[in-house]
């Protein structure tokens, strides 16, 4: 724990774009001291080489041998100049490297080093980036011309150095040095066509990210042998599906990097839940690595206007309450307006104030979800029937006769249905456990693990469709160990490769004795019926269903509480009665219990937002987990996580009031009052709100403390100390 980056970090990135030359006139004392007293920063990020137009990622900012300075800079080195000044008032200098987005004429000067596409055009000339300028290919020699950029950079004495890129361009590299290095590692071309039934195609998906990781590594060597306690890091991707098209693997670039960060950043148009910024973190700390959220305090694409106060406490709370560093960038001259800095200092100076209770929190979540990026990447279902055009927008045709007998398969669109079904799982799992007040650990493919298994009573397999035959295997283990497990749709039906697997014993533990098909894909006319009481929805009422779910026969004394009704052909038909097929599974196992939905259903919750999807998923959880570690009464958009601090033996306990004004960009937060919190910990000793360390009554009775906050205005830790 010495390492200065295992400890809270607070980034913020300072740009002038093209205008870095402004700080020639700057009094840097006055600058560094600034970010210190005013925005609680103790790591920045200075601009090494500028990510602007039109592609300046090989003009440097810093004196470096052999390589061209950024124009307007004149002899002045931003890095060497500012480094003594950041350093004196406790800031860390990272310099940021532009890494993705280069001029023509960089590019014309250096054949061979583009990215290609197939055909062998140029990826950057065919689309080029931000209007203007290409990008350059990792495996192409260009690699050994960052890897003398790296060593430049180090040796101006920086902390290290984040990457803006190199990004694997969809559909790339074909250039000369990908086509020699793959034939030689396969004996094969690279195959040209996008085809998930060829298992060239799937190397080709592994190479990809296996050359960025690779070169991160390379790079991170450089950086150790000069600066051991020097740190390197990209954009590792978020959570959301299809970050297999931008070679981007978390798991794979993991260790050689030093932290995992990924970008949330708030779009005026697309930006759907309120806890978004939560769910990064989580994604983002699912490994070994420190990480951080990347968060932009821009309105949207307006960058010179600041995000609404309020979104910007809001994203800074969120990470920091899920264990990830924040990170924060704006534009000069937009962070210089009056009173910029007061959203972020309130956040950020309170965990500089209270350093010690975000130092090494560790989990007591008992329940896992699983974020699969084999199933990401792999999985293309072979039920012909969720791509049948369904008129609901989708392109007709995915699957077609060419009248010489071949199916020509439209890969892509295939592709995206998968990928939709996923992501809305994985948002509907995410965001149901959260608005409930569960606590719960993402945890990736290599999660699947018995010995990271061992911390959880309950595993979450949203349609994990692609596990191979160990991690089928370790999940029936967790299982006879006395794990709980909920699945749904068609986990393990395929292996970590997406290949289809008949593995019978794996369906029969999941409680199905057949399976016999899959209801036509449609949205509406769909609903299940509760076959008892069940989950709060009483005998005989509907229950909204999703458009995707297989046809099961449930094993004997396998319990089925939900059915299937018939499907209603078209609007404002009358019901037709139930079907004899089971919506909900649940098996009793000698020790734990297997929960199986033949349907997406907390896809449905993820697309809709409709609750009854995740009042079963709360449901199921209070049946499988009847000892809570923490139960909250608070309304939904009250998130809470909580952490146990070893060393300290006390329990940190995070509120962040989300409750707002119903729309985004949140305009403001509407105080909560009285929450009651019931924590499975027994004797304590101290329990303290840290804004003003005031102590609050509780009471401990049979190994459960209870307390309340009488008011919530917006971000509060709440600290119960252990008889030591
Ligand atoms: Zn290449």
């Amino acid at each position: 724990m010495d390492k200065w980056y295992k400890k809270p970090v607070r980034m913020m990135r300072w740009d002038y774009i093209q205008n870095i030359g402004t700080m020639k006139n700057t009094d840097l004392d006055k600058l560094a001291r600034m970010k210190k007293e005013e925005w609680h920063i103790n790591c920045e990020w200075i601009v090494g080489i500028p990510g602007a137009a039109p592609g300046a990622g090989h003009l440097t900012t810093f004196r470096a041998e052999g390589f061209e300075s950024y124009p307007g800079l004149e002899d002045f080195d931003c890095l060497r100049e500012y480094l003594p000044y950041a350093h004196k008032y406790g800031i860390k200098l990272l310099a940021y490297l532009n890494a993705h987005w280069y001029s023509y004429e960089f590019a014309d000067k250096h054949p061979g080093w583009e990215q290609l596409l197939c055909n062998g055009k140029a990826y950057g000339r065919l689309h080029p980036l931000y209007g203007n300028g290409t990008t350059l290919c990792v495996n192409s020699p260009y690699r050994h011309w960052v890897y003398r950029l790296v060593k430049e950079t180090m040796k101006t004495g920086v902390d290290g150095i984040f990457f803006d890129g190199p990004v694997v361009f969809r559909n790339c590299c074909y250039c000369e040095s990908c086509r020699d290095k793959f034939k030689n590692k396969f004996g094969k071309d690279i195959p040209v066509k996008e085809n998930w039934h060829d298992d060239l195609w799937k190397q080709f998906i592994e190479f990809r990210r296996d050359s960025l990781a690779e070169f991160l590594g390379g790079a991170r060597k450089i950086v150790k042998e000069i600066n051991p306690g020097g740190v390197i890091f990209l954009n590792s991707g978020g959570w959301q599906v299809g970050g297999w098209k931008y070679a981007r693997d978390i798991e794979k670039m993991e260790k050689h990097q030093d932290f995992s960060g990924s970008e949330q950043f708030f779009h005026t148009n697309s930006s759907r839940t309120v806890f978004d910024t939560s769910m990064t973190a989580k994604y983002l700390t699912s490994g070994s690595n420190p990480a951080v959220v990347f968060t932009h305090y821009c309105m949207g694409l307006w960058h010179y206007i600041p995000l609404m106060p309020a979104e910007i406490k809001r994203a800074l709370a969120q990470s920091v309450a899920n264990r990830a560093n924040p990170w924060i960038a704006f534009f000069d001259p937009m962070g210089t307006n009056r009173g910029a800095n007061e959203p972020v200092a309130e956040i950020l100076g309170f965990v500089e104030k209270n350093e010690e209770y975000y130092t090494e929190p560790d989990t007591i979540a008992r329940v896992a979800l699983h974020l699969s990026l084999q199933t990401s990447t792999y999985y293309v279902s072979r039920l012909e029937e969720l791509y049948r055009d369904t008129g609901m927008g989708r392109e007709e045709e995915l699957s077609i006769d060419g009248g010489t007998g071949e199916v020509i398969i439209d890969w892509q669109k295939r592709k995206g249905v998968n990928e939709m079904m996923l992501y809305h799982s994985y948002l509907g799992y995410m965001l149901s456990l959260i608005r409930n007040h569960t606590l719960f650990d993402i945890i990736l493919d290599s999660g699947l693990s018995s010995d990271r298994l061992k911390g959880y009573d309950v595993l979450i397999l949203p349609n994990s469709a692609c596990l191979s035959e160990l991690q089928r295997k370790t999940v029936k283990e967790f299982v006879e160990r006395g794990g709980n497990l909920i699945a749904s749709f068609e986990t393990g039906f395929y292996d970590e490769k997406g290949n289809h697997v008949e593995d019978e014993e794996w369906k029969s533990f999941l409680g199905i004795e057949k399976m016999e098909g899959i209801l036509p894909v449609a949205v509406t006319g769909n609903y299940l019926v509760a076959e008892e009481n069940f989950a709060g929805f009483e005998k005989g009422q509907l229950i909204e269903s999703p458009a995707h779910s297989l046809l099961v026969k449930a094993k004997k004394n396998v319990a089925a509480p939900l059915f299937y009704m018939k499907q209603l052909k078209t609007y404002y038909m009358p019901l037709e009665g139930r079907l004899d097929y089971p919506a909900l599974l649940i098996g009793n196992h000698v020790k734990g219990k297997v929960v199986y939905t033949p349907t997406t259903f907390e896809a449905l919750y993820g697309e809709h937002m409709i609750d009854s999807p995740s009042t079963i998923i709360a449901y199921l959880l209070d049946m499988l987990l009847p000892e809570k570690i923490l139960d909250v009464q608070a309304p939904s958009s009250v998130e809470v996580e909580a952490y146990y601090q070893k060393a300290e033996s006390r329990y940190v306990i995070h509120l962040v009031n989300c409750t707002g004004d119903m729309q985004r960009p949140i305009k403001e937060f509407i105080p909560v009052n009285d929450i009651k919190i019931a924590l499975k910990a027994g004797g304590i000793k101290k329990v303290y709100r840290l804004s003003d360390k005031k102590s609050l009554d509780f009471s401990s009775k049979k190994g459960t403390t209870e307390f309340c906050i009488p008011e919530l205005e917006f971000y509060e830790v709440v600290v119960a100390e252990v008889c030591k």
